[in-house]
């Protein structure tokens, strides 16, 4: 009865070896903080997308700990079932203060936090104009939703008017997503003047500040603080697993936006209710976040001195052949682009063998290969010397 229906996937797996695009997995092994071992090294850990070092705070595990111990492992049923605790709530209530809004909820994830939110809000009679660099979360929110689904070019306004003019009055309800901080080129979205369009069309706003939350804004409400956008009409999504350092995900916005996502939200009401222990940890991080604003400042610090680092080496020789260029990244994602795949291939492992973890992210997940340095609150001097030493020396590696 013909060939195996399966074997499509070897040849597959063999076009993505040959491209120079296929993954594997590495574990970590102990804390994950500044420092990890990995692959029987000892590295220093600029990979990570734990901004402020919270992830490996002993805070946020003595809450998740003690959550535990009440309320057990897991919360058992849908939040509209079994699943909700007093926990939820608090940290939802934590979140919306956090972010300046009416209401949050809690999701499992930042991923089903942003399908679930957009397959509420638009369907097929609907349109979505999104950042053509927006996260696949975001784009598969658009899939699922059945919206005609169209991106604008990078941060460019006037070709998100010009779809605006050609397209919304065809469409019932319009949503225009964007990432506040774009997670493989660290840039910010024009938020101000997406949303003066969107008033001007009559459409909604969702923002994922993923990478924004606890990094940006004086009490590390987020980009949307930063730019100058709170308090103005938004849907605002985040994820707790990065500079929140537990798991999770969230939608903060209007009491009626919150209150419509819980009766409508798919990736809400048909999954189990975040797990206590990670509920907790976000609920402590969220206090530190705002009180411990020596996390941010530091951050800052350190990404400014090494933005200048880099600069002064990237003309140096030991980098020229692997053609690196640095994106104009306004965050504590630093990318360096390099000529290819490969190139960037052979600088991350070159870094490697220096004790130096930098991720190399190719396509399909970003047009151009390139290096993602991502800098922490609580990386030392000498971390930071060391990478800088690590690129100067690129060629030797
Ligand atoms: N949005 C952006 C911009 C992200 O970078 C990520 C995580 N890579 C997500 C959403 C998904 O968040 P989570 O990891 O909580 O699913």
């Amino acid at each position: 009865m013909g060939t195996d229906p399966y074997v499509w996937l070897d040849k597959s797996l063999a076009a993505l070896h040959r491209a120079h695009r296929y993954r594997t997995v590495a574990a970590v092994y102990g804390m994950t903080g500044t420092v990890v071992q990995r692959q029987g090294q000892t590295l220093i850990n600029f990979a990570s997308n734990d901004y402020l070092g919270l992830a490996s705070d002993p805070r946020l595990a003595e809450a998740a700990i003690a959550a535990i111990q009440t309320y057990g492992t897991g919360s058992t049923g849908s939040r509209l079932l079994s699943g909700h605790r007093e926990l939820h709530g608090e940290l939802e209530q934590a979140l919306a203060a956090l972010k300046g809004t009416e209401d949050a909820i809690v999701f499992s994830s930042g991923y089903l936090a942003n399908m679930g939110a957009i397959a509420a809000l638009v369907g097929s009679p609907d349109l979505i104009l999104g950042d053509e660099y927006n996260h696949s979360s975001l784009k598969s929110g658009g899939k699922v939703s059945g919206a005609n689904a169209l991106d604008y070019r990078h941060g460019d306004v006037a070709h998100l008017e010009e779809l605006l003019k050609l397209y919304r009055d065809r469409h019932r309800r319009c949503l225009i997503t964007t990432d506040s901080v774009f997670s493989m080129d660290g840039d910010l979205c024009p938020l101000a003047a997406i949303l003066d369009l969107a008033e001007n069309y009559h459409a909604m706003v969702l923002v994922d500040e993923a990478h924004g939350t606890g990094v940006f804004g004086a009490r590390g409400s987020g980009a949307v603080e930063h730019l100058g956008c709170t308090g103005r009409p938004l849907v605002t999504v985040g994820t707790l697993s990065k500079a929140v350092g537990s798991l999770g995900g969230y939608v903060a916005g209007s009491t009626v936006l919150i209150d419509f996502l819980r009766n409508r939200s798919p990736s809400w009401i048909y999954t189990t209710g975040l797990s206590p222990a990670d509920t907790a940890a976000a609920l402590a991080a969220v206090k530190i976040i705002q009180q411990e604003t020596w996390r941010r400042e530091m951050l800052w610090h350190q990404v400014n001195h090494l933005i200048q680092q880099i600069d002064q080496i990237l003309t140096e020789p030991a980098v020229v052949p692997f053609g690196l260029r640095r994106l104009p990244s306004a965050s504590p994602i630093i990318c360096l682009e390099g000529a290819s795949a490969e190139a960037i291939l052979t600088a991350s492992q070159h870094l490697q063998s220096a004790g130096l973890w930098v991720a190399a992210v190719r396509p399909p997940t970003v047009p151009t290969s390139r290096l993602r340095i991502t800098v922490m609150a609580t990386h030392k001097p000498h971390h930071l010397h060391q990478l800088v030493t690590g690129l100067q020396t690129l060629n030797q590696g």
